[in-house]
């Protein structure tokens, strides 16, 4: 099927006389007639659910969709595109363990990866995306077991070279982890390009209404464990009754290592009601990110012609330093968000102030036009000094273009600017 049918029908196929969109399963356990049964489940004998913290009927069918629109093995939800990075990490890294990421991130991430998991004793070696040489050096470094980077980047707009990144990572028999919230399965599909696991805030565009916090993990099952060393995958695993993932699990060993083992042990599992608003999101994620992406363009290429503009960031325009990579990526279309610089901290609160179709929220991607302004909101700690490290101009305002009509947008913007 094609990945526009995939979006509306995959993972749930009712049975005779069975409701025709998939039920919420409101319910922490499942009722069994024997003890026999239950055995089994624990032993991952027999499929089927016994408490929702592992897994629960809703969340798998929608688990199943996106493992198929990412045209991976198999999925597994959590409760944040946070959980997700966090178990991702986690189910390859141990104390002791280093990682390498691309220094071109979330923000969140990026605390994640410098802070959180350094206090845990795993440290992470940030490199820049278009810097080779700094990659391979990184990857070689003795104790690195993954790379990590973003499809394109929240909020720098730049897209990864995937082959590139895979190809080095794989050189040193390390799995690449990538994070695809900003094109979606629908704009680009990292495994197709050589990344091993795919990972998603899914409270994005996936959800694309703003309405529930989630997040994803992939299994690309490609990546062989026995040639990079990976024990915890290829010998037993007794806190699991002695299971051998890469044996009892050839398709999916990461995904089924990281739910059994991680998702027992941590609990960041999605709430059954969050999975289903995901996805009814899910079902015109393919009509929406077109349309994110046709309104983007258009309103980068107005404020591109404007005067009182210095710069404009969207991959999607010819211009842009990162077209090249968008249109192998992500087939030309940018995604939703946009950033613009116009000079300074005052003219960018007195446009924001004017805007009213546009509101001003800390949240991108989602259906209705938003936009953000970092120096003043999400990097307010920052000094004017330290935002110039983090490539943060004072007058930059980023704007997530929703699916309203485009012309309404540009109105909004346009007198917005004569505000300014
Ligand atoms: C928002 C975001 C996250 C974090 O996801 P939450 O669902 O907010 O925890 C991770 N990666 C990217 C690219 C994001 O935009």
């Amino acid at each position: 099927m094609k990945i526009n049918t995939k979006c509306v029908q995959s993972g749930y196929e009712p049975q005779n006389g069975e409701p025709r969109v998939v039920p919420v399963s409101m319910s922490t356990t499942f009722k069994y007639d024997s003890t026999q049964t239950v055995g089994d489940l624990f032993d991952l004998k027999a499929d089927g659910f016994f408490y929702t913290r592992l897994a629960n009927p809703t969340t798998a069918a929608v688990e199943k969709k996106i493992a198929d629109l990412e045209g991976g093995t198999a999925a597994m939800l959590t409760s944040s595109g946070q959980a997700a990075t966090t178990l991702s990490v986690l189910n390859l890294a141990s104390s002791g363990d280093k990682i390498v990421s691309s220094s071109e991130i979330y923000g969140g991430t990026y605390n994640l990866f410098n802070v959180t998991l350094k206090r845990m004793g795993i440290d992470c070696i940030f490199v820049d995306p278009d810097d080779t040489y700094g990659l391979e050096k990184a990857v070689k470094t003795k104790g690195v077991r993954a790379v990590f980077g973003e499809t394109l980047a929240n909020p720098a707009l730049k897209v990864l070279d995937i082959e590139k990144w895979a190809k080095v990572a794989h050189g040193a028999n390390v799995p690449l982890i990538v994070d695809n919230t900003f094109a979606t399965p629908v704009l680009c599909r990292p495994f197709e390009f050589g990344a091993d696991i795919v990972i998603h805030s899914t409270s994005k565009y996936m959800d694309g209404h703003a309405v529930s916090l989630g997040g994803v993990i992939v299994d690309g099952g490609r990546f062989d464990y026995k040639k990079g060393g990976f024990k915890q995958f290829t010998e037993p695993d007794e806190s699991y009754h002695g299971v051998v993932y890469t044996e009892s699990f050839k398709d999916a060993p990461f995904v089924t290592k990281a739910r059994v083992q991680l998702m027992r042990d941590l609990g960041s599992m999605i709430s059954p009601m969050n999975a289903f608003l995901l996805n009814l999101g899910l079902e015109t994620l393919h009509l929406r990110m077109p349309r994110h992406s046709e309104n983007a363009l258009e309103v980068a290429e107005f404020l591109k012609k404007d005067k009182r503009i210095l710069s404009v960031s969207y991959p999607g325009l010819q211009t842009d330093g990162q077209h090249a990579k968008c249109k192998k990526y992500m087939n030309g279309s940018g995604s939703g968000v946009i950033s613009f610089d116009v000079g300074d901290k005052e003219k960018a609160a007195r446009l924001m102030d004017s805007l009213q179709l546009a509101k001003i929220v800390v949240h991108v991607a989602d259906a209705r036009t938003g936009v953000l302004h970092p120096a003043s909101s999400t990097h307010r700690q920052l000094s004017d000094r330290e935002l110039a490290e983090a490539g943060i101009k004072p007058g930059m305002i980023r704007l997530s273009c929703g699916i309203e009509d485009k012309a309404d947008i540009i109105a909004d913007l346009k007198q917005a600017l004569d505000n300014m």
